[in-house]
């Protein structure tokens, strides 16, 4: 994470989004769509900046969103919140988890996460001084090793962070490795996060399910989501939590100072999208599906191996069929070779798994169908 002056570098996401501007290649690096979301949801934040909803909202959000959130979690998991002490509306999942990670981990104390783990985890736990504990998810399919995951949780353990759907493997995890996760928090007294920003972006029948939803898991948890994924409103950084009422109160203690309150147009925007019909985020979810199908479909013409991402919006390419073992070097060189723009695996992982990983790369399929024929088309070049 650190420049060799010590200093904190640009992510990996926004040196490949350059990349790909400098290069006029074809982005699937940064997971972002390049369609907007839903009319209901752009109209509702213009009308609101029309209605005058422009001055700083209340910290926790504004209530329109809070019982928006609320609705959103008992239509869909069967979730009971208080709107006014169990939810936070933070900017983007990004504060949430430095929120939550800034309040819970003292110097010194262990959080566990997966590994390839998303960039701002591991950035997080070292502003907060925590040790940064790691379970790799196992190819070919990332699953989670049940003795990996026992050996890495102790007393020490403040937070075991989880992201499920997986960013970047799109992995989904299985019920046993969640029940399992409950089991060793409870035991060693650790408090849950679970970033489910990808929450209505799983495929193949899967139906996503809260870890917190588990017997014994509600009152050790803080669940984070993002409109910004299933709204196709990235750039907005509209996110929220919802957790116990006494831990949302440390949390906001600190996201006041961070933030202080976040963008107030956006929040009743997000909550119309958080009402529309159950046929909306089926087809979201189907959408992305046939992007899935395609961009898979066209990376192996091309010579990769290819994973079966259940959710999210990436799929991971071995390079190694076609002869290239280094991954950061493929992707530096991506642009001249295809004119497509991708992400190495190695930038979510430390050292050791980085090694192991070092033919993987991520390319984003949350791109418009021409747009993912074309990057299909150009990769061909390379086998
Ligand atoms: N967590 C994961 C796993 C993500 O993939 C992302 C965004 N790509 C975020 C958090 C950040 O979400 P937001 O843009 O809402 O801050
Ligand atoms: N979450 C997106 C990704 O993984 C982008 C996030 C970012 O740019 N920080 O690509």
């Amino acid at each position: 994470l650190l420049d060799d002056a010590g200093r904190m570098a640009p992510t990996i996401f926004a040196e490949m989004s350059a990349l790909a501007q400098r290069t006029g290649s074809i982005n699937l690096g940064q997971g972002f769509p390049d369609e907007d979301g839903p009319a209901e949801v752009l109209d509702a934040a213009v009308a609101a900046i029309r209605a005058g909803v422009n001055q700083y909202p209340p910290g926790r959000g504004m209530a329109t969103l809070l019982e928006a959130v609320a609705r959103h979690q008992k239509r869909f998991y069967g979730v009971e919140l208080d709107p006014e002490t169990e939810v936070l509306v933070t900017a983007g999942a990004t504060e949430a988890i430095a929120a939550t990670l800034l309040a819970l981990v003292d110097a010194g104390d262990e959080v566990v996460t997966l590994e390839p783990f998303y960039d701002s985890y591991g950035a997080i736990i070292g502003l907060a001084r925590g040790r940064h504990v790691t379970v790799p998810l196992r190819g070919p399919d990332f699953r989670v090793d049940h003795d990996e995951l026992r050996a890495a949780v102790s007393d020490r353990t403040r937070v075991i962070l989880i992201n499920d759907p997986h960013n970047p493997t799109g992995a989904v995890l299985d019920d046993a490795t969640k029940r399992l996760i409950v089991e060793l928090a409870a035991k060693h007294d650790a408090i849950i996060v679970s970033d489910e920003v990808y929450e209505h972006l799983v495929f193949d029948g899967l139906e996503h399910s809260p870890i917190s939803t588990l017997p014994g898991a509600r009152e050790r948890s803080v669940t984070i989501s993002s409109g910004g994924k299933t709204f196709s409103t990235t750039g907005w950084k509209v996110g929220w939590l919802s957790a116990p009422a006494t831990l949302v109160s440390q949390i906001l203690a600190v996201k006041q100072f961070l933030t202080y309150v976040n963008a107030a147009p956006f929040q009743p925007a997000i909550a119309a999208g958080l009402d529309l019909p159950d046929s909306y985020f089926q087809g979201a979810a189907a959408t992305l599906q046939a992007k899935r199908d395609q961009l898979s479909e066209g990376l192996r013409a091309a010579g990769f191996t290819v994973s079966h991402p259940s959710g999210s919006y990436f799929v991971v390419a071995d390079a190694a069929p076609l002869g290239y073992d280094d991954a950061v070097d493929l992707c530096r060189r991506l642009p001249s070779l295809a004119g497509v723009v991708g992400v190495p695996i190695s930038a979510f992982c430390h050292p050791a798994l980085a090694a192991e990983y070092s033919s993987l790369v991520r390319f984003a399929f949350c791109k418009k169908a021409d747009v993912l024929a074309r990057a299909s088309e150009q990769l061909a070049a390379l086998s």
